[in-house]
């Protein structure tokens, strides 16, 4: 509060995935909207703007509903935002919602706010093609478009040389991914396609795909981690998963979006799979990465739902036993092809309560596969200190989960074995001793590098 107090303009970066997301930020403009109200009249009146998909879904709607909103941008615009703050210095709205083919912002490099974080996002393609009947993102958005590879490796190679040492590739399809700004490949291989798996729109063909891009990203500094999300199951052929198995800094993590376990509900949320197909890439995926770490999203309440289709996704939840997973009661969204041709007739109190049985059922899996863990030892990216006590290390390990342990001296083998207190950006070795749904606890064995861990990790 302190920092607004003292802001002259006040940029509010908006999500329309859920209803919850946007009143969210109606709630923070009303805080904020009493801020511009109270401010004394010596100083300069303070701006306020909406960015991103909020801005792109109800455009002028928000001008006209809260007078006090001076700046529209969505989230193709950023570029044009010294433009609209010099109209709205001059004491007029202005708003900039255009979509764009090409955007990618591949040359503007992101600032680290924080130059400790051990962690980074790095963005590598923008929109979506798939047009799920029940997703805004699409219309928010805009087309999918990747970013360049060299701008990407550009930007991955600051950051290591920042001493970032985790890297999360992002995009609504990360899998999809193909550049097609330089080079173009006669590839035999035209599809990225899974078996089993369509898609709602026609394939590009060409380019640099995901597996190149992954590939080339992983070797900029062996001790940096590379996860990536959000993948499409459509989008994983035996290159992509044959590299995360060989390639030691590519977590043996994937997350896997289902959405549902009923094929009836697959089709009406138009996923372009079966609940066969998916289970079938699950099992290809473990044959390929032994040991690797699963997470999903899940959507209650569709459209149509029966109890018979939740039964189906619960059973879903139990075959798979997912490592962690993200849960969503629907929330129906214009422009959507489901508003535009689906019934939102699965009472809320019904979606609420699935809702709550998948969170109960996914905790019991995500407990048990955990518990598997128990015993080993494991390669864990020290963050700083646990949130919940201040003699506890927190970190996470290579399937992402948090893992928790008292922060002790230990040897650094990296250093002729001298006595150390671990820090933010160390790999330690940690061996654990108990497993929830959520976190791991253990105790520290030693500080060490990933390279080296290798040789005393068993998972
Ligand atoms: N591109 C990603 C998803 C990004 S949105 C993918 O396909 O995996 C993240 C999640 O939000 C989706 O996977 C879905 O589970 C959820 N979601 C999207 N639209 C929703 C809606 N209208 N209601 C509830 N959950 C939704
Ligand atoms: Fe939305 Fe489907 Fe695209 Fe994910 S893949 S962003 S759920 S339309």
């Amino acid at each position: 509060m302190v920092f607004l107090k003292m802001a002259d303009v006040i940029l509010l970066v908006t999500c329309s995935i859920r209803e919850k997301a946007e009143q969210t930020i109606w709630n923070r403009l009303r805080q904020l909207k009493a801020l511009k109200t109270k401010r004394p009249r010596s100083r300069v009146p303070l701006r306020i703007g909406i960015l991103g998909c909020m801005a792109e879904r109800l455009k002028g709607e928000i001008l006209n509903r809260e007078k006090m909103v001076d700046l529209l941008a969505g989230p193709d615009a950023y570029r044009d935002l010294p433009r609209l703050l010099a109209v709205v210095e001059s004491g007029q709205q202005a708003a900039n919602v255009l979509l764009s083919l090409d955007e990618t912002y591949a040359d503007i490099m992101p600032v680290q706010t924080s130059p400790s974080a051990t962690s980074a996002f790095v963005s590598i393609m923008r929109g979506c093609d798939n047009m799920c009947s029940y997703c805004i993102v699409p219309f928010t958005r805009g087309r999918e478009r990747s970013r360049p590879v060299a701008s990407i490796l550009d930007e991955v190679r600051k950051l290591s040389e920042q001493g970032v040492k985790e890297v999360t590739l992002l995009g609504q399809n990360v899998n999809s991914f193909r550049d097609n700004s330089e080079v173009q490949f006669n590839n035999a291989v035209s599809t990225n396609l899974s078996r089993g798996f369509t898609t709602n729109y026609k394939t590009k063909q060409g380019g640099l795909r995901f597996s190149h891009l992954l590939d080339q990203v992983s070797r900029i500094d062996p001790e940096m981690r590379i996860r990536f999300t959000s993948p499409h199951p459509k989008d994983f052929p035996d290159e992509v998963l044959q590299l995360i198995q060989e390639r030691h800094n590519i977590c043996k993590q994937i997350h896997l979006p289902a959405q549902s376990g009923s094929n009836r509900v697959l089709d009406a949320m138009r996923r372009g799979y079966s609940r066969e197909a998916y289970v079938a890439l699950v099992h290809h995926i473990r044959d390929c990465i032994p040991g690797v770490s699963l997470s999903s999203d899940f959507i209650t309440g569709f459209c149509g739902e029966t109890e018979d289709d939740h039964l189906q996704t619960v059973s879903l939840l139990r075959e798979v036993q997912y490592n962690t997973g993200f849960l969503f009661a629907y929330s129906m969204r214009q422009k959507t092809r489901a508003y535009h041709r689906l019934k939102d007739d699965v009472p809320e109190e019904v979606k609420l309560r699935r809702l709550e049985e998948l969170i109960t059922v996914f905790r019991e899996e995500a407990s048990k596969a955990n518990e598997t863990s128990v015993g080993h030892t494991q390669l864990v990216l020290v963050e700083g200190f646990s949130k919940r006590s201040s003699t506890d290390l927190c970190g996470r390990n290579d399937a992402n989960l948090k893992v928790v342990f008292p922060d002790a001296e230990v040897e650094d083998v990296t250093n002729s074995g001298q006595k150390v207190r671990a820090q933010p950006g160390d790999y330690v070795l940690v061996k654990i001793t108990s497993a929830s749904s959520q976190t791991l606890k253990g105790h520290v064995l030693c500080r060490t590098t990933m390279k080296d861990s290798s040789v005393y990790c068993l998972t």
